[in-house]
């Protein structure tokens, strides 16, 4: 007797792997784990793609949920995601800013202090290195922290010209 092979019977209604662990992965950010902000993440994965802050709002608006983050909250909440390099921010072509959930290569940001567009910089093992030295550095300051993200700035290429 053949079994049929669409069975879901025995799958789990959810797949485990693909929800990050946001609470565990803003701890070791050493930022706080608020409502808001796992409903920002949330929103930012659900749509796939980069949102502005105003699309992001129009999103929270729409939920059906007390507690909703205000303009004002969710702006500093994007900010601080930059910051800890969960989001990325990105410069649209119609010159707003969009911002999207990082991923999990991406090591540190460039900003560019003349057009202000930021460039994710991927893993690297120069990096890597360069990071581990200032973790070692900071020991030495009686710091334990081990930088896990590189915010750089400078003059990018397009406006070094
Ligand atoms: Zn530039």
């Amino acid at each position: 007797m053949a079994y049929p092979s669409d069975s879901t019977a025995m799958k789990p209604a959810h797949p485990p792997h693909t929800e990050p662990d946001w609470p565990a992965l803003l701890h070791a950010k050493g930022l706080r784990v608020t409502q808001a902000t796992l409903l920002v993440l949330e929103l930012m994965q659900q749509a796939h793609s980069a949102l502005s802050h105003e699309e992001l709002e129009r999103l929270v608006i729409a939920l059906d949920a007390s507690n909703k983050p205000d303009r004002v909250t969710l702006y500093r909440i994007l900010e601080r995601l930059c910051q800890a390099g969960l989001l990325r921010k990105v410069r649209h072509s119609d010159r707003s800013w969009r911002f999207a959930l990082a991923q999990e290569q991406e090591t540190g940001n460039f900003e560019c202090t003349e057009c202000h567009e930021l460039t994710p910089l991927e893993a690297d093992e120069k990096l890597s290195e360069a990071m581990a030295l200032i973790g070692t550095y900071l020991k030495t300051k009686g710091q334990q922290a081990v930088p896990s993200f590189l915010n750089a700035q400078g003059v990018c290429a397009k406006c070094v010209n």
